[in-house]
């Protein structure tokens, strides 16, 4: 089931107060192995002292949370909660792990960015490990309890009460527009192109809607603006949602399978489309190459894309899925090639276009028959100028950072 509902089942069920956000993690995107959305929440628990502040709303009563607190025992059987919401199904791996302190970061940086064999992660785990159906969550927890919040996003998550998590939803779509048009320090709302309200899951699932921004305290003044159907509480995550966290610059050669890369080089061939609407062109650096593709899902992005020629420098920002192709989520145009196309001249005494000859022939006039060895050299029109494009909110990751907020990569 949905990972973050979890948050409001353990609040609901301890009399420790939450420390700081919950925290919502993104792993690696490019893992096969994953659920969905890919995620691992940590919680940290403990007796809140001085300032508090709200951060969710859990049936009527308020989510408060802390900056300082005093150690307690756990009072909450945190498993039991988990297996009571775990489907009975061998494929999903629940886990959990209980630390007094932070782990070596370098647990998340490797699940949010490599391929990690789960058995290596669980030789160094320290706290108090527990899992269903194998240990192989071990890894998203671990990066979970081990993520420093280095600029971090925000984002508010709404859920249905139990018991009307299947059929329809409503999330109306003008509150959603509202949202993305009026609050600018929000983000992945609306996508207006492809008519898409992004706030709104379309899977079944105990969340209503979620909004992303990057202020905490904005995020619960929004709140107001969704009109929706009723729901029973709210959450507000800090999370490595688009931080471009997944994302490595490496060469082709050093990028891997299941690696997020950003690939510097030259547009080869292409671009070219081919069935199902799959748009993509060689890059290439040093002798090496490596496929960049945008899927079908990227939309009016392809059609940019298609722009690209030979020669010009890119950046390519993407994950690695299948050996050798790169999907791309955003592209830097570095330059563009100058590209030069040849025509037949205007005859100079009858002031219309001659003919080819043939290939390397030269060009005659038909009227008065005059000739010219030499072609009109005209500069093509580029439909794309150098800067940063990226996939529209439709296709968007959860890790992938929106220009709108700047680039950090
Ligand atoms: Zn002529």
């Amino acid at each position: 089931m949905c990972t973050t509902y979890l948050t409001t089942e353990i609040l609901k069920n301890t009399n420790l107060d939450l420390i700081g956000f919950p925290k919502l993690v993104r792993l690696n995107p490019n893992i096969p192995l994953k659920t969905r959305g890919n995620a691992a929440i940590s919680l940290t628990l403990g007796r809140g002292e001085g300032e508090k502040e709200v951060v969710g709303r859990i049936g009527e009563e308020r989510v408060n949370s802390y900056k300082r607190y005093r150690e307690e025992k756990m009072d909450v059987d945190v498993m039991s909660i988990i297996e009571k919401h775990s489907p009975k199904d061998k494929d999903t791996n629940p886990a959990l792990l209980i630390v007094k302190e932070k782990s070596n970061e370098n647990f998340y940086w490797d699940a949010v960015r490599e391929f990690v064999d789960y058995r290596k992660v669980l030789d160094k785990t320290r706290g108090e490990f527990s899992s269903m159906n194998g240990q192989i969550g071990v890894v998203g927890a671990n990066a979970a309890v081990s993520w420093s919040g280095h600029n971090p996003t925000f984002e508010l998550i709404a859920y249905l009460e139990k018991g009307k998590w299947t059929g329809e939803h409503f999330v109306d779509d003008s509150s959603s527009m509202l949202i993305e048009k009026s609050f600018p320090d929000t983000f992945d709302n609306f996508d207006f192109k492809n008519n898409y309200n992004a706030i709104r899951p379309t899977t079944k699932t105990p969340i209503l809607f979620g909004i992303r921004g990057l202020d905490p305290a904005r995020l619960i003044r929004y709140e107001q603006y969704v009109e929706s159907e009723p729901y029973s509480s709210y959450v507000v995550y800090e999370t490595n949602q688009a931080t471009d966290d997944h994302l490595v610059e490496r060469s082709i050669g050093e990028s891997k399978l299941y690696n997020s890369s950003i690939i510097r080089g030259f547009v080869g061939s292409g671009p070219v489309w081919d069935r199902g609407g799959i748009l993509s062109f060689d890059i290439q650096m040093e002798g090496e190459r490596i496929r960049a593709v945008a899927m079908e899902p990227t939309k009016e992005f392809r059609s940019l894309l298609s722009n690209l020629r030979r020669g010009d420098a890119v950046r390519v920002y993407g994950g690695i899925t299948r050996t050798e192709i790169i999907n791309i989520e955003k592209i830097e145009v570095v330059s563009v090639s100058r590209i030069t196309a040849v025509r037949p001249p205007l005859c100079k005494n009858c002031k219309i276009r001659m003919e080819s000859v043939g290939k390397n022939r030269g060009f005659r006039c038909r009227k008065c028959g005059s000739k010219s060895k030499m072609g009109e050299e005209r500069i093509e029109e580029r439909g794309i100028s150098p800067g940063f494009y990226e996939v529209p909110i439709i296709a968007r990751r959860h890790l992938a950072r929106p220009l709108k907020l700047g680039i950090v990569k």
